[in-house]
């Protein structure tokens, strides 16, 4: 029997690598591609990274999140497991985070979350499989969750193109955000509710079966050459969960002094 290789819904697929997109200046709205699209950029003016979209093709690259999939999965509070409708009550929306409780009184509150939240279905396959999240996790009813801003790299003024400097989070009414290259989308969280495991297994106690999820893409490691990877996604699955960026949003990077030319 094959092994089956599982991967959530925002990792990159290898054959999802960036487009040869070429930077420019232009006037008055900071970077943008020589030959742009109304796509490129969000519903706020600011430009996204742009890779290839062939979801499934080839094997998951679980060091990278598709950016573009990452901002669906947060406008739409979708799932980052399954793709699905994230979970929520009268509480509000589902989260699942890394147990972060000693770096700030009431963390998270006012967290600046890249990660999108996730279905009550997928809690235990990410508790399962995450080597990270097993160490320590929170789950959260979040009733705010505004959209604040992006994570990206920023460009500076460069001689034959803009040349990125720094990675960091910029909100949207951050001028800097003009000159930033978007990779996902962030979420401020407030109005949590911490839920114990064992009140949310009462909920769902028929859902917490092992890995059954409805929606994960999937494939048999014979088709992809992949041999292992379901181990590999075990081990590797953490990269997600620590790249997020747990300071609150008063912390975002103040990035003035690299703008200067
Ligand atoms: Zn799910």
């Amino acid at each position: 029997m094959p092994s089956v290789l599982i991967a959530p819904y925002i990792t990159a697929w290898s054959a999802e690598q960036d487009l040869p997109c070429v930077l420019v200046e232009w006037p008055d709205r900071g970077i943008g591609y020589a030959n742009e699209l109304l796509s490129d950029r969000d519903r706020h003016g600011v430009l996204w990274q742009q890779t290839a979209l062939r979801h499934r093709v080839g094997w998951p690259e679980f060091t990278r999140v598709r950016p573009l999939r990452q901002r669906r999965a947060m406008e739409l509070l979708l799932c980052q497991v399954c793709g699905g409708p994230a979970d929520r009550n009268d509480d509000g929306v589902l989260w699942l985070q890394r147990d972060h409780r000693d770096d700030w009184p009431q963390w998270p509150e006012g967290m600046a979350s890249m990660e999108p939240p996730v279905c009550l279905t997928c809690v235990p396959v990410a508790m399962q499989m995450c080597p990270v999240l097993r160490r320590g996790a929170v789950l959260v009813h979040v009733r705010e969750y505004q959209i604040a801003g992006v994570r990206g790299a920023l460009y500076r003024r460069s001689v034959l193109a803009p040349s990125a400097i720094v990675a960091g989070n910029f909100t949207y009414d951050d001028p800097a955000v003009r000159r930033v290259l978007a990779s996902a989308l962030i979420r401020e969280l407030r109005g949590c509710t911490t839920v114990s495991f064992e009140e949310l297994h009462a909920v769902g106690k028929e859902r917490f079966s092992p890995v059954t999820t409805r929606g994960m893409s999937r494939s048999d490691s014979s088709n992809s050459g992949a041999s292992g990877r379901l181990i590999s996604w075990m081990i590797r699955y953490s990269c997600t969960h620590r790249s997020n960026p747990r300071s609150s949003l008063n912390r975002m990077t103040n990035v003035t002094s690299f703008l200067s030319p």
